[in-house]
């Protein structure tokens, strides 16, 4: 059993006297899809936040991939392989797709200490790159459009394509098939699932069908809290679930 890529602990977060989070934990494997679901106000926003560090917790611990970075910057989990899709991503509107997706691969390189300005070779591979990522999130003839005219999913598309110009070992995805027609959800499905072959997906999202059809494990939140984590045909017929979450 690989050792977990995420491991938070017993985080808490209050926003004046309101404690937002209470004691959550959860450990993300490797290669998995991770979904955090619970009805609106349970804290999942909250918990992205502190994992992703837009604001840090106020007790407990985070481990990313070996690193503790309970109080790291945003900026240093990006450099050790944490993406959110759209936190760290900056699409400028007017420029292309192409254009944006090739900042994000240059952003990694530069972190790397490529100097690919000067080498030929180099600026290859980031054009390559570009183009492959492109195809993976399915907006290839999308390459010339400016980024500000694209239609709501492919604008999504796009921001998970920035986040994979960081070649991160965890992407986290919140609700990005948000406000999607039924074939961008079908694309954005089989997108998410493929990612998983490459980095550990840590996803929220309310549309249940998807989420029980594609993530390995499940945490259930309500009121600040973890209630529940299983595989997705536990948590479906647990009590305590149905009760909090699924209302029956
Ligand atoms: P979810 O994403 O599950 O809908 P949130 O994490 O957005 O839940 O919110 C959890 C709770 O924390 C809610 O009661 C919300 O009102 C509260 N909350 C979130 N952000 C703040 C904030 N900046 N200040 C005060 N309360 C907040």
């Amino acid at each position: 059993m690989p050792d977990p890529i995420l491991k938070v602990d017993e985080i808490g977060v209050r926003f004046g006297d309101f404690q937002a989070l209470t004691a959550m934990s959860i450990a993300v494997k490797p290669n998995t899809i991770h979904a955090l679901i619970g009805p609106n106000g349970a804290g999942k926003t909250t918990f992205f936040n502190a994992v992703t560090g837009v604001r840090p917790p106020n007790s407990g611990k985070i481990a990313f991939d070996g690193h503790v970075v309970t109080k790291a910057s945003a900026h240093r989990r990006v450099h050790y392989g944490m993406a959110r899709s759209f936190q760290v991503t900056n699409i400028y509107p007017n420029l292309t797709v192409a254009e944006n997706l090739r900042l994000a691969v240059q952003a990694r390189h530069h972190s790397e200490g490529w100097v690919f300005w000067r080498s030929p070779a180099a600026r290859g591979d980031i054009a390559a790159e570009v183009e492959e990522i492109m195809g993976r999130v399915g907006i290839l003839d999308r390459a010339g459009t400016r980024s500000g005219d694209l239609s709501h999913g492919a604008q999504r598309s796009l921001e998970i394509g920035m986040a994979l110009g960081a070649q991160p070992k965890m992407i986290c995805l919140d609700e990005p098939l948000a406000g999607m027609g039924i074939d961008d959800v079908h694309r954005t499905k089989e997108l998410i699932v493929s990612l998983k072959e490459r980095m550990a997906v840590l996803l929220i999202e309310h549309n249940m069908s998807v989420v029980l059809s594609i993530s390995d494990f499940i945490t259930v939140m309500a009121q600040g809290k973890k209630i529940a984590e299983d595989t997705p045909e536990r948590v479906r017929n647990d009590p305590a679930v149905r009760q909090a979450y699924l209302g029956s």
